[in-house]
């Protein structure tokens, strides 16, 4: 031991580390409670580095090879004790360690939080190694005592943060490190409850919550208080009990996580679900990856059986739990996967994250990027195999979280193309059945170039539409759409494996391609032969359709109402209003059957007449009645009504 260090000196720190202290100290940093997660983890490092060494040489030892971190409040001196039996430090090491920092890049960091200012400084303390400098966050003076494997003296070292340390030799019987820190007045205070940091509940629940998978115990004294048995070992009631000191390991020690996949049963991962997220039921699905590579990580992802009860309604807030060598770093981290997910659970450990990572560095890292595209692509493909294989459970999922996927489709452009082999649809192939879009196209006529889909709020509602009439009669398999984010998935997707999506409610049917070419040329015909009346009507109806045509998709119906395929559709147009976005208009067209009797009737009072008020109520009356049928009540039902009213008088005369 040299002269230098068996007498107590005070030095100064570095300067980097001084402002780096200035920094913890006055920071704006508000997660204070974090102190004791970065001082568990030193002491965790600490005994990773002498077991490591160890194993060549066992000497080292001392006899002392049962690993343990103690966590010792005590209300007497007002301090917080954390100790370990890692490896210590030497004098120089002290210095080395603790009154410098070595790290490159630390300077060239200080410049940058002192140009950012101080609303910078909660994001960039987190770029540092600082973590025994947190200390000074709660603790007015901080005391290290220290012995290194082989010395036969200690190293006391101590600083209340002030700029200047003081360092001696001490004796201290066992190795490794403790650190007493004497608490700020407001960390040991009833007056916070939550941040008094010598009650035990509330260490116990830190250690639980930062530190429960470190690798080695975590051990903390309780006092257990027992009344005393009598004779037949019954407890004697009024007896005063007495107190005996008991030590309790407080963390679980055993990250499931970083076991073997073939050693964890199924049950194991359900309990550590339930703990984590609170989750009283089973999960529908876990998922449990290890990544080496360009990055390394192991991810535990779950998927709830059920989407929470508010989950459509309200911003996302779940997320993913991130963890840095088993150290817990942040809860529900939002940044990983995609919107679309939001619903998957589970927990990423990565030795690539930073300790204290603030959530805004974190949007930035390279590899919370690379580890979120990694993610995405193994649930994705995860789905995509449960469809194949466990269609029943596939369809639980789709019922819970289908919606959330279809969202993903048009709010996402680059997802569009993964997302589209995962849709199921209703459709008019089989009441009971969902159809992929690939079953869909399987099942096509080769003469069918389109997909049909109809949108409507039920499979009632929507076969009973006008339209369907003549699909159904010529057995042209239609998508139904019930849900009000579908249509605008399908018309984010435009088409599947070069089939477009054709709404049977917009522009031009062409069904006649696909079974009898002569009826194209019919409705053309048509349309030519009552060019004066359809313009007539088109005329009258002014401002309310922007066109009138003779119809080819109407069997047993009068008219119907469609909009052309540009913009967008009616039943988008309702969805939007409902929204107070009235501005959106679909174009209405106007169609009428030229098979019906009404048609006749028409050309005839047009005929007669083309001014005369029976045609125009006719005209009126078509337009209310097509709008009611797509669900939508006419602009004016009064006057709807009564010329329905007088109409049926007239009839009747
Ligand atoms: P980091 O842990 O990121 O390196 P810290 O500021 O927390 O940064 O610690 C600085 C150094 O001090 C550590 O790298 C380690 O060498 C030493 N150290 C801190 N705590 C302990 C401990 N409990 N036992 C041994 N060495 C320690």
């Amino acid at each position: 031991m040299s002269q230098e260090a068996s007498n107590k000196q005070t030095k100064v720190f570095q300067a980097e580390t001084k402002q780096l202290l200035d920094l913890m100290i006055h920071s704006i940093y508000t997660n204070r409670e974090i102190f004791l997660r970065e001082l568990i983890s030193n002491a965790s490092d600490a005994i990773d580095k002498i077991r490591f060494e160890s194993l060549t040489n066992s000497d080292l030892l001392e006899n002392n090879g049962d690993f343990e971190i103690f966590i010792l409040p005590d209300e007497t001196t007002n301090t917080l004790t954390i100790s370990d039996n890692g490896m210590g430090m030497t004098y120089t090491e002290v210095i080395e360690n603790i009154g410098t920092i070595a790290k490159s890049g630390t300077k060239a960091f200080l410049d940058k939080i002192q140009t950012a200012g101080a609303v910078a400084d909660a994001e960039l303390i987190g770029q540092f190694g600082v973590g025994f400098y947190s200390a000074f966050m709660v603790a007015e003076k901080v005391t290290i005592l220290t012995r290194a494997p082989g010395q036969t003296m200690g190293i006391r070292w101590e600083s209340n943060g002030d700029g200047t340390y003081t360092i001696e030799e001490c004796s201290k019987d066992s190795r490794g490190t403790t650190i007493i820190l004497t608490l700020k007045e407001e960390y040991r205070s009833a007056e916070h409850p939550e941040e008094n940091f010598l009650n035990n509940y509330n260490l116990q629940n830190l250690i639980k919550k930062y530190s429960d998978y470190i690798r080695y115990p975590i051990k903390m004294n309780f006092i257990k208080k027992e009344k005393p048995l009598d004779a037949d070992g019954k407890v004697i009631e009024d007896a005063t009990p007495t107190e005996t000191l008991e030590v309790r390991t407080i963390n679980s020690m055993a990250p499931l996580w970083t076991k073997n996949k073939n050693d964890i049963t199924q049950d194991e991962y359900y309990q550590l679900y339930k703990n984590l997220f609170h989750d009283w039921e089973n999960p529908l699905e876990v998922i449990h990856s290890k990544v080496e590579g360009t990055v390394e990580y192991i991810s535990l992802l779950y998927i709830p059986s059920h989407a929470p009860f508010d989950f459509y309604q309200r911003e996302s807030t779940t997320g993913i739990r991130l963890y840095s060598k088993n150290v817990f770093i942040m809860d529900n981290c939002q940044d990983l996967l995609p919107d679309y997910l939001r619903f998957v659970r589970g927990l990423v450990d990565s030795p690539d994250f930073s300790l204290n990572i603030s959530r805004e560095l974190l949007q930035q890292s390279q590899q919370l990027k690379l580890i979120g595209k990694n993610l995405e692509k193994s649930l994705l493909k995860n789905l995509e195999t449960m469809l194949s294989k466990d269609r029943p459970k596939y369809e639980k999922f789709w019922q819970e979280y289908g919606k959330a996927v279809k969202t993903g489709i048009y709010s996402d452009y680059q997802s569009r193309d993964k997302l589209k082999n995962l849709l199921l649809f209703s459709s008019s192939h089989a009441a009971e059945e969902l159809t992929t879009l690939q079953d869909y196209t399987n099942r096509m006529p080769e003469s069918q170039k389109v997909i049909y889909y109809a949108a409507g709020k039920d499979r009632l509602s929507v076969e009973r539409l006008p339209q369907m009439e003549l699909l159904r009669d010529k057995n042209i398999e239609v998508l139904y759409l019930f849900d009000r984010v579908d249509e605008f998935a399908i018309d984010a997707l435009h088409e599947y494996e070069g089939k477009k999506f054709q709404s049977i409610s917009r522009g031009n049917l062409d069904l006649e391609d696909i079974d009898s070419p002569e009826t194209k040329k019919d409705t053309e015909a048509m349309a030519k032969e009552n060019e004066t009346l359809i313009k007539a009507i088109k005329e009258y109806l002014t401002g309310k359709v922007t066109d009138v045509k003779i119809s080819n998709r109407l069997k047993s119906s009068a008219v119907c109402l469609v909009s052309d395929d540009s913009g967008i559709s009616l039943s988008m147009e309702q969805i939007l209003s409902e929204m107070n976005k009235t501005m959106y208009k679909a174009s209405r067209i106007l169609e009428i059957n030229p098979d019906h009797e009404i048609f006749g009737v028409l050309k005839t009072l047009h005929q007669t007449d083309p001014e005369s008020e029976s045609f125009k109520d006719y005209c009126d009356l078509l337009y209310g009645q097509a709008l009611l049928m797509e669900g939508i009540t006419p602009d004016d039902p009064i006057s709807f009504a009564n010329k329905l009213a007088s109409l049926m008088a007239r009839s009747s005369r």
